[in-house]
């Protein structure tokens, strides 16, 4: 069957990039019937985030799409953690030493080191000479007894190694002909990232590899170990580049790409998947709106094509807006949502509220239905525009009079009003008529008397859509302020 794997090294908490790769491997394993591993590629000690490896996990789980096995989840092919499974590299490892795949290099990093520098000062790229090739083997015995450190090269061949590529088609790169042999085990006995990939996706028999296209050319490296081993290499897709819309790379530096910061602004996990993946290709239909069902009934593998993904960030509140639009849509979707405001609104606005109605499951629910296409995330009905909703506003005597002298008529009027229930339309229409009764006043000085004596501000939502969310009781309690 299907097995695929997303393979982060905990260096780092998760950003956009390893989702939209978390994604791609989840889809593909979904439409399947396959299995999702989650798997840490840990061996670089040096640069290891103590919190990234949980991190990892919570915002796969946060964006509906945890792993099959992996993580917290374990299976039959764990552990799923790189350093628990040294023994499994060593082995590879000898077995390479042993049929004269690989060899043992006693260079010194200060060797190493000038080799580079005569490169680059030659103008060529720095490569390993290779030179550690040649030693007898009593040669690496001695060095071996007399404790010189050393480490474990694979022996490159000059083969093209070619592949067929699910995305970049037909591949092939003379990796032994431009680079020098790569180390597969350090000095501190951990594997490299290419010794250790292999070995784990043999052993955790991972079908597909699916991965960014950083590892186009490393695959040819891949696919050397896999025959030296004597093992099937899987298939591979590499994944095109997600980059900023201007073409320049994502940066973790940026720190804004971290799935936690988004999570934090209060964006949807639908509407994050959906910004990553309607960028690039690999759907039959690309329209913006897609929940991860949808995705995983529009995902095909052979459409994903070789262009990078120019992602534009600035489109992720519209996205957020119509995700959060079908949320409130859908009664058990909006309930969480209810919570949460509520939530919010007790904690910004606790002690000033006057009247507990406001924090009724009832009322705020009406407030999301009338305010949903406007907003791109429920903390936005927490910012001072929208605190009327909340807060009763305070209101001079003199404001209103500087608009009108008829405001008490006006109120009186629409208090009348809110005595049967209205649609929009219905109330719009009322509020026309209304308006024509009175004497010296317009209906758009009439409209901004309304606006004022219920919010307090000059602008924002029209007035109709006001008096309906705020609802009967508070309205009328508000106009009758004017009055009192
Ligand atoms: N640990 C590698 C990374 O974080 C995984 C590459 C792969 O999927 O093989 O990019």
């Amino acid at each position: 069957g299907v097995r695929v794997r997303f393979a982060p090294s905990p260096t780092g908490f998760l950003h956009l990039g390893g989702l939209r790769t978390a994604l791609y491997n989840f889809l593909f394993a979904q439409q399947h019937a396959g299995t999702f591993i989650l798997r840490l590629e840990d061996t670089d000690r040096s640069r290891l985030v103590p919190a990234a490896a949980r991190d990892i996990e919570d915002q796969l789980e946060w964006a509906g799409i945890p792993p099959d096995e992996g993580g917290s989840k374990g299976g039959l092919y764990g552990p799923y953690v790189q350093s628990q499974r040294l023994h499994l590299y060593s082995a590879a490892a000898v077995a390479l030493l042993e049929s004269g795949h690989a060899y043992r290099c006693f260079c010194t990093n200060q060797r190493l080191e000038l080799l580079k520098r005569e490169a680059l000062r030659n103008g060529q790229t720095p490569r390993y000479d290779n030179r550690c090739r040649s030693l007898h083997a009593d040669q690496v015995q001695e060095k071996l007894s007399a404790g010189i450190p050393s480490v474990v090269r694979f022996r490159l061949s000059d083969s093209l190694e070619p592949f067929q590529d699910l995305v970049f088609g037909f591949t092939q790169h003379a990796v032994g002909q431009v680079e020098g042999d790569p180390v597969i085990v350090k000095a501190d006995g951990f594997p490299t990232y290419h010794l250790a990939s292999v070995v784990d996706d043999w052993h955790m028999q991972v079908s597909h590899v699916l991965r960014g296209s950083e590892w186009l050319i490393s695959t040819c490296k891949h696919l050397q170990l896999y025959r030296a081993l004597g093992w099937t290499p899987p298939t591979f897709a590499h994944l095109p580049l997600l980059l900023n819309k201007d073409g320049s790379k994502l940066s973790k530096r940026q720190g804004d790409i971290f799935i936690q910061h988004f999570r934090q602004q209060g964006v949807l996990p639908e509407a994050l998947l959906d910004i990553v993946t309607h960028c690039g290709s690999g759907f039959s239909s690309n329209r913006l709106g897609r929940r991860l069902h949808e995705l995983i009934g529009e995902f095909n593998v052979s459409k994903i094509t070789a262009h990078s993904a120019l992602l534009d960030l600035d489109n992720l509140p519209h996205f957020n807006r119509v995700h959060l639009q079908r949320r409130i849509e859908d009664d058990a979707l909006c309930r969480p949502l209810v919570d949460e405001l509520k939530d919010l609104i007790a904690h910004s606005y606790g002690d000033q509220i006057e009247d507990q109605e406001v924090l009724q499951r009832d009322y705020i629910q009406r407030v999301l239905h009338f305010r949903k296409g406007h907003i791109s995330s429920v903390k936005d009905l927490i910012s001072p525009v929208h605190s009327y909703l909340w807060l009763r506003p305070s209101i001079s005597r003199e404001q209103l009079e500087q608009l009108s002298s008829e405001f008490r008529e006006i109120a009186a009027k629409v208090i009348q009003l809110m005595q049967t229930e209205h649609t929009t339309e219905d109330l719009n229409a009322e509020l026309k008529i209304a308006s024509k009764t009175l004497k010296k006043t317009k209906y758009s000085s009439m409209m901004k008397i309304l606006r004022v004596t219920l919010s307090g501000q000059q602008q924002g939502p029209s007035v109709s859509e006001m008096i309906l969310s705020l609802g009967q009781k508070e309205v009328c309690c508000r106009l009758q302020r004017v009055l009192d």
